[in-house]
């Protein structure tokens, strides 16, 4: 790792395909990462403040805001944090914590690297870890909406038959049937005035999906990664970005000595239109967001 002194950098989205309206979110967030890389000079911090600003904010999928499950009820979240000083740590489908990105966090202190679930629960309580905030009319509207799509007949999923979630149903209580899918994610790279670099991501899942589903977002190289040239974040379909190895394979374009802003826009063309991506990275002289549909982000470079 270089210990060259160069500008730190934050880039943050707040997922392929959500409101534009909602990049406020995503300044603020940023402001923030700075402020960390400020104080402390660590990525990952900066990284972690920047995400979990957007757990809390209730507008975004991830945190406060997750997409409830088919139920209506049922919130299972994912996260993950890596970065270029060792430190990895993912979490998947956890319920009631607050801020699965900090779990994420403390999951990279024990001897693995991922925890799932009941087991992922109980160690946000042994530490004292709050739990999730109550679910808000935001929520269940977005719920109303997937119900909505669910019962129509263009796929609620890009690329997967509607039906599929009435055959595979595996909720306890029974499906009842009544526009656009969930897919608001929120992810952030960054670079440290170390030269090292971070990335953390967060996510209520994609919708609509069925109980126990994960997703690319907690998944190495899928969802996330970060290496001695940079870090990239994914956002999208998780079934879709999982088959590409996303984050890892735009990586490796760059370690090909690809700039940062033609490997986004190359790993973002891997997937057809109707298929919401987005993807962001920072390397040792570039921040860059690229995306096929729209998607909340900001980059911000430390003066
Ligand atoms: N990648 C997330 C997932 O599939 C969703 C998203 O990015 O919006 O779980």
């Amino acid at each position: 790792m270089s210990n060259m002194q160069q500008a730190g950098a934050v880039v943050v989205h707040g997922g392929a395909g959500a409101p534009k309206e909602n990049e406020d979110g995503c300044v603020l967030a940023a402001r923030r990462a700075l402020a960390q890389l400020e104080a402390n000079g660590d990525a990952l911090d900066a990284a972690i403040i920047a995400v979990t600003t957007l757990e809390d904010d209730g507008r975004f999928n991830a945190g406060s805001g997750s997409a409830l499950g088919l139920d209506g009820e049922t919130i299972e979240m994912d996260a993950s944090i890596m970065d270029t000083r060792g430190r990895l740590g993912t979490v998947a489908a956890v319920r009631d914590v607050k801020n699965p990105v900090k779990l994420a966090r403390a999951i990279a202190d024990t001897p693995h690297v991922m925890l799932v679930a009941e087991g992922a629960q109980r160690l946000a309580r042994s530490l004292g870890m709050p739990g999730g905030a109550p679910i808000s009319e935001h929520q269940r509207a977005e719920h109303r909406q997937i119900m909505k799509e669910l019962a129509g007949a263009v796929p609620a999923m890009p690329g997967i038959d509607n039906r599929l979630f009435d055959r595979f149903w595996n909720y306890k209580t029974p499906l009842q049937l009544p526009k656009s899918s969930a897919c608001d994610t929120v992810g952030a790279v960054v670079r440290g005035p170390d030269g090292h670099f971070a990335v953390a991501c967060s996510t209520g899942g994609s919708a609509p999906c069925l109980l126990g589903r994960v997703g690319d977002s907690p998944i190495i190289g899928s969802g996330f990664y970060a290496g001695s040239l940079g870090a990239i974040a994914a956002t999208g379909i998780g079934e879709h970005i999982v088959r590409h190895l996303l984050a890892r394979t735009v990586y490796g374009w760059i370690e090909h000595g690809m700039a940062l802003d033609e490997a986004l826009k190359r790993g973002v063309d891997l997937f057809p239109k109707e298929v919401a991506i987005g993807l962001i990275g920072v390397t040792r002289t570039e921040a860059c967001a690229y995306d096929n549909q729209g998607m909340p982000y900001t980059k911000m470079t430390q003066r």
